[in-house]
């Protein structure tokens, strides 16, 4: 792909109304107020999400008048765009991206899957895990710790590189978007860099999917040869941005065309929220951040245990239904001497007993101005191993980006501490 992002005009944002985000029952009520037949709202939505536009400019299956009226009346494609980007040495990029008001978050594309693999639900749908089988969880630590994980390549698609997407054609199985669901965030967790922000808003559906359709377009990504998988766990928290969050994956999974078993959402644990979710009919998979064994250590980290109890949390994750071969993902954050002893893995198999669960562990990521410290190596290989050892399915999540501040919990619109690379096409 040329350098599509530098070339096309930026429609000003600021006093745009979005077509971006807006279902096709609403650009129809649109195009109906504009005198326009049904079939013109159609066209919008194919060009703003099949070919992922950017301007009123393209929408050339418009007459221009119409396309004019539009724009007198206030509207625009409103597609967020990604205005920085920072590349990590292991290909991870953290992008700054820009919202129609101005504000930014930060979006994260990770070639390869995450290091979460099977783990965090980002890599495998249901049949891959099928294909792949389960196998022992001591194999795919030393897979992860070999460096050989990527040596069971599916069979190739044919030599016709016409036919490939753009990922194949580079050389990578999969690629893991990691959106943002809010500006900031208000939970507070104390490990975590995105809590210093403090909440400035949240984000429309629009604005979530809309980080995933620039992030695609960056790559040339094509949906339906290229494997895409979404993770929301950028900046914010999606369970309190609930219904902007669910109308995201409406947008992603019916108009973008991913579907939802190659999603996860991720949650530090809103009560409500998790009960309602286990009643939507559209759900990408479920993660659940425990990070802590107990309710005495877990309000030290994340204080929001004192609203929702770990007891509480598990009982509303029980209530999600889970698809044939579908396990809850537990993440857990290790910080040093803090929940990362014999004793917290004992209470964390204690807490999940009977549960079809697994356990990511992600190794915490530091950040400036936060007094936690990284955990042992062998106690990190102790935990998993106690957990393995009582059956319970655990990864070891590797850290991406963390060169660049792209990792979990390291995201803050960082425009100030590295500096960023100018924007360029994906090569
Ligand atoms: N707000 C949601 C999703 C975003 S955070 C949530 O909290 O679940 C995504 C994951 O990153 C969570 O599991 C969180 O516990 C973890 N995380 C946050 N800060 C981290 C850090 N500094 N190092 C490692 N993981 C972190
Ligand atoms: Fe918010 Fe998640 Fe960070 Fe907690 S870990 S502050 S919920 S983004």
């Amino acid at each position: 792909m040329s350098n599509k992002i530098n070339e096309l005009a930026h429609e000003p944002q600021a006093s745009s109304l979005a077509l971006f985000g807006m279902f096709p029952e609403e650009l129809k009520e649109l195009m109906a107020e504009h005198g326009q037949k049904g079939y013109r709202a159609m066209q919008i939505a194919e060009a703003i999400y099949r070919q992922r536009i950017t301007s009123l400019d393209e929408l050339t299956t418009l007459p221009t008048t119409l396309r004019d009226e539009l724009r007198a009346a206030g509207y625009g494609v409103g597609m967020p765009e990604i205005v920085q980007a920072a590349r990590s040495v292991d290909g991870t990029e953290r992008y700054l991206v820009r919202l129609g008001d101005g504000e930014t978050v930060e979006t994260v594309w990770m070639p390869d899957g995450d290091g979460g693999e099977r783990g965090d639900g980002s890599e495998a749908s249901a049949e891959e895990e099928e294909a792949e089988g389960l196998e022992g969880n001591l194999s795919e630590f030393s897979r992860e710790t070999s460096g050989h994980r990527h040596d069971r390549r599916g069979p190739m698609r044919g030599p016709d590189l016409r036919n490939v997407g753009a990922l194949e054609a580079n050389g990578y199985r999969r690629a893991t978007i990691c959106i943002s669901s809010q500006v900031g965030c208000a939970v507070n967790c104390q490990f975590c860099l995105t809590a210093k922000l403090g909440i400035k808003r949240n984000l429309t559906g629009g604005e979530i999917a809309g980080q995933v359709a620039a992030v695609l377009n960056r790559h040339g990504v094509k949906i339906g040869k290229d494997r895409i998988n979404l993770v929301f766990m950028g900046m914010g928290e999606p369970f309190l941005n609930y219904d902007q969050f669910i109308r995201s994956v409406q947008l992603l999974v019916k108009q973008i065309g991913i579907p939802e078993s190659r999603m996860t959402v991720s949650t530090s644990g809103i009560e409500p929220a998790i009960r309602k979710y286990a009643q939507e009919p559209l759900r990408p998979k479920l993660a659940l951040s425990l990070n802590a064994s107990n309710d005495v250590v877990r309000e030290q980290v994340m204080p929001i245990t004192r609203k929702w109890n770990i007891a509480q949390l598990l009982d509303a994750v029980k209530t999600v239904p889970l698809g044939k071969r579908e396990w809850v993902t537990f993440e857990y954050v290790l910080l040093g001497e803090v929940n990362d002893q014999p004793e917290h893995a004992r209470e964390v198999l204690e807490l999940l007993a009977g549960m079809r669960a697994k356990i990511n562990l992600i190794v915490w990521n530091p950040g400036p101005g936060i007094a936690y410290t990284q955990p042992k190596p062998e106690d990190v290989a102790v935990f998993q191993k106690m957990l393995i050892e009582a059956g319970m399915p655990a990864y070891i999540r590797r850290p991406r980006g963390r060169d660049i501040y792209a990792a979990c919990g390291q995201l803050k619109r960082t425009v100030e501490e590295k500096p960023l690379v100018e924007i360029q096409a994906a090569s």
